[in-house]
């Protein structure tokens, strides 16, 4: 260490602080990065990989790029899920005793990167906060490119806090998470939020436990007198996590958080629950399989015509409400637009002139804006007038009041309109930004430097007179200056006062005292006014950022607006209707459609389907049918109609009353899911086990395939003991999807439960699905004529057919109390009678549970078997 060259030693006194982050350490015009990081570095940007001599025994490796295309690369490895730490010089080398002093300036991090080419317009970038221990926990998270901020709790042990977390992540899609060391630890949490988010992670000590320390940062970033003003006195987990946060925004932006400044607290309970699980499998954002937009419901909802419309759109979708009132508010609104086409039309056209007013915010906040950033903000809030007027028609209440609520900003218009230029260049440091009138200083310089080069162009048309030189050219670098350029031919004719300041190849260069007196006035005055012009440009700015609050406001009401037009384009193109909303338990759904499948399938050949659920005599319906029938798009068409009713959407559908409904849950089988780490039964059951412990009256569950990854009897009893459950206990509203035909006797058990059935029609060795979903039971999976037409041959379809009809012909499970005797006499012919009967009237046949039956019957089997073998 102690040979290292003095750079070298700042270097590691700043590495050593920035530890988890690759160091851009500025060194002249590039950003160099050496050991461990210039071999990430290379690796990952695919760039030279170098050598230099640190004073230590080897060479460092070494790798370095451009300062001015450092943001291509910061952003690429930003990307791939790096933090990256900006190391500048911080004091005028020229002024530098010894080494020129350097520092972080700022660190990009996955959670916190504002740069509009990596991040994703119509997306969020969350970073969030855990702060977990023994009783509670507390989510606190910010989106740095649109100064959005939110903060929640839960009180509860680890598991339900764990719960709670998992929960909201899958909610909040973050890109980074930050949590505290006590959390951390829990590796089995750890690895599933890494499974099913993938998030960068950076633990922090849990230091700051003490209420007061937290509130300190908290009170001065939001500028409240105390933290009663932001609702969350009381909340102390949330506090924590909020501390955190904040801490965490400073430590990597080390610049001013004006653009953060209006803190949301919200409670869980507020909006409907869905489970990760529920959002994955619902496709609300991606598919399951391809993770792609396309093919997810956003895909076909989204019609939105601004960025911050696309992503209050997908906030929506991820937080569908509970509350009727509001519900209904946000549905009149969408009526209003779907009956007046032409006035939807208008507002529209002037939303699509609307640029990302949050994003803008957050970099005149920042800092990072340039003038053209201004112009888009000025052209955007050009429209406002237009949009309120256009509101202000309306008789419909709530438009009225987001028209009136709707600032025109036209201070911030003016400002911007009087001062910069139309267009801009995109650096602020290369003047031709501020408009002539702005500033009387400004004009001043500008008319000097403008008379200096007609004062130019005046003497070189005097010296080409004097001299006789008629090629003679006054001609300007960076490094020379002003000259007069003469052609070799000519310079006999230079007269002795021409002093002589470079040689070219073809020319000689030459400078007079005149002309150099000049110089220095031309090149100060264009100097000053570059300087001048990013000064005003900062005092701008920083005017404009005083009133970011007023802003981002109008921002958020625009986008409001653009969200349920867009329902209201996406209702009409797709023709959904208004569903009714109800707080009486039940669902009722004429011809209701898959909104995504019906896109999918030519023709208009998708077939619609009536639901019918409540909380009493139509609770539970058991769907059995053949592969491919349908029975996943039923039960998913039925959970997203109720998801898109209760976010204040239209739906696809031609009669829709949807009561509200707490949760939504939906497990899927376990075959069509790809999980790391548990066996996928495992993952099942732990699904199984949320859904049965979280579930209430109120929840709507779908269930497809449960008990699939197991042996037939374990599934078939455990489907069987669940359905049970839910019937008898929880009383939701239940579609579960089975192969398990065995499940459709619980109806003569339970009046709560129905059978219903997807109708295919057999035509030879083929099938024809007619997609209907009707009351009654198949017992007929047609799985081998699927997988017929799948293309398995023929040899192996046949021997499939004769193995089915022998299982059929000897496998009937019956586990309904008379049946069960009979089935089991069947199968045990051979078994001594009167032993038997002792057997079986030793058992409460009424008070058996499917699972004890199974067993038993298995006993008895295992019995006669022995009996045979002896
Ligand atoms: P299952 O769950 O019964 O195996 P799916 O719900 O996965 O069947 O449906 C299989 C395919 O059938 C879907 O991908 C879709 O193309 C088509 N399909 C499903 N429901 C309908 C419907 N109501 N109308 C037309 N086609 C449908």
């Amino acid at each position: 260490m102690n040979n290292l060259t003095p750079m070298m030693k700042q270097y590691m006194s700043l590495k050593y602080k920035y530890k988890d982050s690759i160091l851009f350490f500025r060194l002249g015009d590039f950003y160099e990065m050496f050991f461990d990081d210039a071999l990430i570095a290379s690796k990952e940007l695919e760039i030279t990989l170098t050598k230099r001599d640190c004073g230590m025994e080897k060479k460092a490796p070494m790798c370095g790029v451009p300062h001015h295309v450092a943001d291509t690369y910061i952003a690429r490895l930003v990307e791939k899920g790096y933090k990256v730490a900006i190391c500048e010089q911080v004091e005028d080398p020229a002024l530098a005793k010894g080494i020129v002093k350097r520092d972080v300036i700022k660190v990009v991090t996955p959670g916190t990167i504002t740069d509009s080419n990596v991040l994703d317009e119509k997306t969020n970038n969350y970073l969030v906060s855990v702060y977990m221990d023994k009783f509670g926990c507390g989510i606190s998270y910010a989106d740095n490119s649109t100064g959005e901020i939110y903060t929640t709790e839960f009180l509860g042990g680890e598991f339900e806090s764990f719960n709670f977390i998992i929960n909201e992540l899958g909610k909040i899609s973050p890109s980074e998470i930050i949590c505290n060391e006590g959390f951390s630890k829990n590796k089995k949490y750890i690895n599933i939020i890494k499974n099913k988010i993938n998030p960068y992670f950076t633990v922090y000590k849990d230091i700051c436990d003490k209420q007061t320390i937290c509130e300190k940062g908290i009170i001065d970033l939001f500028q409240v007198p105390s933290l009663k003003d932001l609702n969350i006195d009381d909340k102390l987990y949330s506090i924590l996590s909020l501390n955190k946060l904040i801490d965490y925004l400073y430590d990597t932006e080390k610049t001013s958080l004006d653009h953060i400044n209006n803190l949301v607290y919200y409670n869980s309970k507020d909006y409907m629950v869905m489970d990760i699980n529920t959002r994955t499998n619902l496709e609300i954002h991606e598919t399951i399989m391809s993770k792609e937009r396309k093919g997810a419901l956003v895909h076909v909802i989204d019609k939105t015509s601004t960025s911050m419309g696309g992503r209050l759109l997908k906030t929506w979708l991820d937080q569908p409400l509970v509350d009727i009132y509001e519900i209904d508010k946000r549905l009149d609104m969408v009526e209003y637009f779907y009956d007046n086409i032409i006035f939807a039309d208008q507002v529209n056209e002037q939303l699509k002139k609307i640029y990302d007013i949050e994003r803008l915010s957050s970099k005149i906040s920042n800092g990072n804006c340039n003038g053209r950033d201004l112009i888009s903000l000025k052209n955007s809030i050009s429209v406002l007038p237009n949009i309120k007027s256009l509101l202000d028609t309306t008789n419909n209440q709530e438009l009225t009041k987001i028209g009136n609520n709707i600032d025109p900003l036209s201070d911030i218009f003016s400002l911007i309109d009087i001062a910069i230029e139309e267009n801009p260049p995109i650096s602020i440091k290369e003047g031709r930004l501020i408009k002539k009138g702005y500033n009387k200083e400004l004009d001043e310089i500008r008319i000097a430097s403008i008379e200096g080069k007609e004062w130019l162009a005046s003497l070189e048309a005097k010296e080409r007179e004097s001299t006789g030189i008629k090629n003679l050219k006054v001609g300007y670098n960076k490094v020379a200056g002003y000259f007069f350029e003469v052609t070799k031919a000519n310079t006999s004719l230079v007269p002795n006062y021409f002093i002589r300041k470079q040689t070219l190849t073809n020319s000689e260069r030459y400078y007079t005292d005149e002309l150099k007196s000049m110089e220095s006035k031309i090149l100060g005055a264009e100097e000053r006014a570059l300087e001048l012009e990013y000064e005003i440009f900062q005092v701008i700015r920083n005017n404009v950022k005083k009133e970011i609050k007023r802003i981002q406001y109008t921002g958020k009401l625009i986008s409001i607006i653009d969200v349920l037009l867009s329902f209201s384009k996406v209702a009409l193109q797709n023709n959904y209707i208004r569903p009714i909303l109800n707080n009486n338990g039940y669902i009722r759904i004429k011809e209701g459609r898959h909104p995504v499948v019906e896109r999918s399938i030519e023709n208009d050949l998708f077939v619609p389907n009536d639901t019918y659920l409540d909380q009493d005599d139509s609770m539970i319906q058991i769907i059995t049918g053949p592969n491919m029938a349908g029975k996943s798009t039923y039960m998913r068409q039925v959970a997203i109609i109720t998801l898109l009713a209760q976010v204040g959407s239209f739906v696809p559908a031609k009669h829709a009353e949807i009561g509200i409904v707490d949760r939504i849950f939906t497990r899927i089988g376990a075959s069509d899911n790809l999980y790391q780490g548990e066996s996928t039964f495992m993952v099942e059951m732990n699904e199984v086990a949320n859904i049965i412990r979280d579930a209430t009256s109120n929840s709507l569950i779908i269930l497809d395939e449960v008990g699939r990854g197991t042996s037939t009897y374990d599934g078939l009893s455990i489907a069987w003991a669940v359905v049970e459950h839910i019937a008898t206990n929880i009383r939701a509203k239940t579609l579960f999807a089975t192969h398990y035909h065995e499940l459709t006797q619980l109806t003569d058990k339970y009046k709560q439960i129905k059978n219903m059935t997807i109708t295919a029609k057999e035509d030879g060795d083929d099938i024809v699905f007619l997609r209907k979903i009707v009351e009654g039971s198949t017992n007929k999976s047609y799985g081998i004529q699927v997988a017929r037409l799948a293309g398995i041959n023929n040899k192996i379809i046949n021997r499939a057919h004769e193995i089915l009809s022998i299982i059929e012909g000897s496998h009937e499970i019956n586990i309904n109390k008379e049946a069960m005797t009979d089935s089991t006499q069947l199968s045990l012919s051979d078994y001594k009678k009167d032993n038997f009967i002792n057997k079986i009237i030793n058992i409460d046949i009424d008070r058996l549970t499917p699972i004890d039956s199974l067993t038993i019957l298995n006993n008895l089997i295992q019995d006669a078997i022995d009996l045979k073998e002896n």
